[in-house]
């Protein structure tokens, strides 16, 4: 059993002390309830990162932690580099800054209920989404290297979107040391024309409504109101990112060998970071952050495009983007000392807290919204980051409500097609070109995500902003 082998120290966190192999302890931050729920193999895939070299103070999984390519999903883990610290492409994952960005409509519920089932159908024929969907935007190799390396900023130069938009997106709109020529001629021609497209069944643009609010104050300096209409994009980095993290994972698996570093899961294959693997990999990992930040962009100016075509006084404005995999280099202190860690957060959201360095000026005061998906038939949820996780998971929190049952268990149990009737006759619409898709995300095959949540602001992670609800759902 899972909750033996933990020593729990308060009601939210829970420890496992470093045996064998381990140079720090695990640590899991949730509730008795989602503990006894988590999947065993989370506590492995713990235990192994903990065992990697130079990781600073302890291996965390989130409330949402299940089982990943050998670190769990829902994992965060930093490294030093004069420490012999390593960089892993299985720690950041296969779908390379993933992520969501919310944004507001300027419409409140009762404007757009008599129009959702032409908003759902214009949104659907508009937003390319589905395994292997192209899009509209077709680049060239020397277009996909400008894409590369300017992110969203290219993007908003290409006129997908407004300078305002960049502001409002992690990093300002563009990942800085990114290295195209260190991405594969293989993963880029997978790129030529996905971009501007949402990917696989996991990945959604809704039309959600804020149902209630937990914080006036902040939910009032978001821009955020019982009724409001928002929508929020969840997608990655397309072929690209994916033919990155296969790349790198095999040539970090020949480099870990070859730099004597013990791999307890051949999944856990890593360079040291100021190797030359290591250093090409967060290149061209950099380089994926861009792709992604652009493609979200992109569909940010197609959501734009449907809405103005319904509705012309919709007004989508940007909240906030974030993303939930990824390596970053950030200063964090440690023992009373600033040092400069690599954090991977992989299925985590960052959460930097009030007064942060690195927040645009808007969220200076409150700290950064944290953007967690749900579920396409319960609530997602958007919080905010705090001081106090800093010291707990360096600033990091859950991502959304994390997968309770595989996609194949899910397919046992739910049909696509049935799942879509049952959604409807709640109000929720629900468009996918695949009821397969659908039926391997149907809402019971999640954690409760409301209980994710409590243990993420319980625990300090975050905090409780604004809770929404689905209204439309486009399903890749
Ligand atoms: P991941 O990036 O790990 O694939 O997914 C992040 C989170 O998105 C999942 O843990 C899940 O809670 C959430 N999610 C998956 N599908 C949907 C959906 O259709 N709507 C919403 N709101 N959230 C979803
Ligand atoms: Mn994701
Ligand atoms: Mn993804």
């Amino acid at each position: 059993m899972l909750a033996t082998q933990l020593t729990q120290k308060s009601a939210y966190e829970w420890w496992l002390e470093p045996t064998g192999a381990m140079l720090v302890p695990g640590v899991l931050y949730a509730s008795e309830a989602l503990i006894a729920e988590m999947d065993e193999k989370v506590l492995e895939q713990v235990a192994n990162v903990a065992s990697l070299p130079g990781i600073v103070r302890a291996s965390y999984a989130m409330p949402d932690a299940h089982w990943g390519y050998g670190f769990p999903i829902g994992g965060v883990a930093a490294f030093d580099p004069e420490q012999g610290g390593v960089i892993s492409a299985g720690g950041v994952g296969f779908d390379i800054s993933c992520g969501v960005r919310t944004l507001h409509t300027g419409l409140k519920r009762e404007e757009i209920e008599p129009l959702k089932d032409d908003l759902a159908n214009g949104l659907f024929r508009h937003v390319p989404a589905g395994v292997g969907s192209t899009g509209k935007v077709h680049l060239k190799p020397a277009e996909i290297d400008e894409m590369l390396l300017g992110g969203a900023e290219w993007a908003v130069k290409q006129g997908f979107g407004t300078r305002e938009d960049l502001e409002h997106v992690e990093e300002h709109g563009r990942m800085e040391g990114a290295r195209p020529d260190l991405v594969s001629p293989e993963a880029k021609k997978r790129q030529q024309d996905e971009m501007g497209t949402l990917g696989s069944g996991n990945h959604y643009l809704e039309v959600q409504h804020v149902t209630e609010v937990f914080d006036a104050e902040v939910a009032a300096a978001f821009g955020l109101a019982v009724g409001d209409v928002v929508v929020s994009i969840h997608s990655g980095s397309r072929g690209l990112g994916h033919q990155v993290a296969s790349d790198y994972m095999k040539r970090m698996l020949e480099a870990a060998s070859r730099y004597g570093i013990r791999l307890p899961d051949r999944e856990l294959a890593c360079a040291p970071i100021l190797s030359e693997e290591g250093q090409a990999y967060l290149g061209a990992m950099r380089a994926a952050i861009n792709c992604a930040l652009a493609n979200r962009q992109i569909l940010t100016h197609l959501a734009r495009e449907a809405f103005a075509y319904l509705i012309p006084q919709a007004d989508l404005r940007l909240l906030y983007d974030v993303s939930h995999n990824t390596a970053k280099l950030e200063e964090h202190e440690v023992d009373g000392q600033p040092r400069r860690l690599y954090v991977h957060r992989k299925g985590a959201t960052r959460a930097l807290g009030p007064g942060h360095p690195a927040l645009p000026e808007v969220f200076k005061i409150t700290g950064q919204p944290v953007l967690i998906g749900g579920t396409m038939g319960t609530a997602s949820y958007i919080l905010v980051g705090t001081s106090e996780s800093e010291a707990k998971s360096f600033s990091s929190s859950c991502h959304g409500a994390g997968r309770a049952l595989s996609r194949h268990q899910a397919l046992k149990q739910w049909h696509g097609r049935e799942l879509v009737r049952q959604l409807g006759e709640r109000g929720i619409i629900v468009r996918s070109p695949s009821p397969r898709g659908v039926a391997e995300e149907a809402p019971g095959a999640y954690k409760d995500v409301s209980a994710v949540v409590d243990a993420a602001h319980a625990a300090g992670l975050s905090r409780k902003v604004a809770r929404l609800e689905p209204l439309i759902v486009i399903k890749g």
